[in-house]
């Protein structure tokens, strides 16, 4: 089936602010979304970024009805050196008649006042967020996709990421009601990256600070579970979802379609290296997991 293509808009820097020393909040604003409509806490959008740092270049949407496959084929096609960088992230929040998006962007190079790089150094995203200023622009394709499946009869959450997770989870846990409870295990750089989320959920958060010898895995693999279905949401550092995601399938026994898993980001590797023979087969086991849903 030819998925069709989202809205494509440019959004322009109206705001900037931390929301801590390694994460930046950019406020974008367009004069028409398209008719855009937040699909699900998890929603992500293709962001673009011109190699010049000006007004990304794309190509339109294709006229022969194949869709995302199509123009993808065509993006491909525009020479590198001239090829706007696409990068994946979530909205944090969506506001369409107010012609606001929200995203939340880690800053892995460092950041301000960084007390250590978390290992990876810049890539263009990374970068473009570190020092966008008022006025800048950037290309927006969506909101389109998510993996996030409102579940029924699964009182528990159980949310696991690293930090780029952290604004799905934040949107989650904020639109959870009354009555359900929020299991979150995250993976932060330290003290000062936690987050606090206002929600009718319980919450019950775990905060795991990389290099203090607890891996996101094993934080996971210790967790005492409350004994209730539970839903689980996992995203981040590809293999490190990977490991989570078959210990709670493998040895915790929950069903494929009660845990919904995304590899964010892959170490040493970037968004724009081809997806492996691993990452091919988690898309399938994922769209299958789906499937049955
Ligand atoms: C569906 C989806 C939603 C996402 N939502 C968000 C979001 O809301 N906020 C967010 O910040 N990220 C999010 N990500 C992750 C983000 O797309 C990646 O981190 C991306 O690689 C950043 O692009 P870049 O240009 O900065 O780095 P790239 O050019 O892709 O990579 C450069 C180098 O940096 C390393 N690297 C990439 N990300 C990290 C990291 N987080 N920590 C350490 N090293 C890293 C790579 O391994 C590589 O060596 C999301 C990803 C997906 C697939």
């Amino acid at each position: 089936m030819t998925q069709p293509l989202p809205p494509y808009v440019l959004g322009r820097v109206t705001g900037a602010e931390p929301v801590t020393p390694l994460m930046r909040r950019i406020t974008l604003e367009a004069d028409d979304w398209c008719g855009a409509v937040p699909v699900a806490p998890d929603q992500q959008v293709k962001l673009f970024f011109a190699r010049d740092g000006g007004v990304p270049e794309v190509p339109g949407a294709p006229e022969d009805g194949s869709g995302v496959a199509g123009w993808y084929a065509r993006y491909l096609a525009v020479p590198e050196d001239v090829r706007p960088w696409m990068r994946s992230y979530t909205v944090r929040h969506l506001d369409p008649d107010e012609g606001v998006m929200v995203i939340d962007f880690v800053l892995h190079g460092g950041g301000h006042g960084a007390a250590g790089d978390p290992g990876g150094g810049h890539g263009p995203a990374s970068h473009w967020a570190e020092s966008a200023g008022l006025g800048d622009v950037v290309g927006v394709l969506g909101p389109a996709i998510a993996t996030y499946r409102t579940p029924s009869g699964e009182p528990v959450r159980l949310l696991v990421g690293d930090e780029t997770a952290l604004p799905a989870i934040g949107a989650i846990v904020e639109q959870l009601p009354a009555g359900t409870r929020a299991v979150v295990v995250a993976e932060v750089a330290g003290p000062a990256e936690e987050q606090v989320w206002g929600s009718e959920a319980e919450q019950e958060l775990h905060w795991v600070h990389r290099g203090t010898g607890l891996s996101l895995p094993e934080a996971v693999r210790t967790l005492a579970l409350p004994d209730e279905p539970v839903f689980a949401w996992v995203a981040g550092e590809a293999s490190d979802v990977r490991a989570v995601r078959r210990h709670l399938v493998g040895e915790r026994g929950l069903a494929k379609q009660s845990v919904s898993f995304t590899g964010y980001w892959r170490r040493d590797m970037t968004q724009d290296d081809a997806p492996t023979e691993q990452d091919m087969a988690d898309a399938a086991e994922q769209m299958a997991a789906a499937g049955q849903g």
